[in-house]
């Protein structure tokens, strides 16, 4: 994954350093070792944070093997 286009229609990159994120797990981050950089990279999952409407795009699997999931934005509900 290189391009991605949003629903909004914005066409954004993943290695856009405004808005391409990496997301791992506490347990991938808290190595009892010292994490190299490459490695750490090859274990997070990718994120687009679409700079139009604000949606998260998030590509679960490791190697794009399936499509991303959209996350949209919400205010917080009233109750
Ligand atoms: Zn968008």
């Amino acid at each position: 994954m290189s391009k991605f286009r949003c629903r909004c229609g914005t066409i954004t990159r993943d290695d856009d350093h405004d808005h391409g994120l990496m997301m791992f797990t506490s347990a991938e981050f808290e190595a009892d070792h010292v994490v190299e950089l490459p490695d750490l990279i090859g274990c997070c999952r990718q994120v687009v944070d679409c700079p139009g409407c604000g949606r998260l795009w998030v590509w679960w699997s490791k190697d794009f093997s399936t499509e991303p999931v959209e996350y949209v934005r919400q205010p917080p509900a009233s109750d």
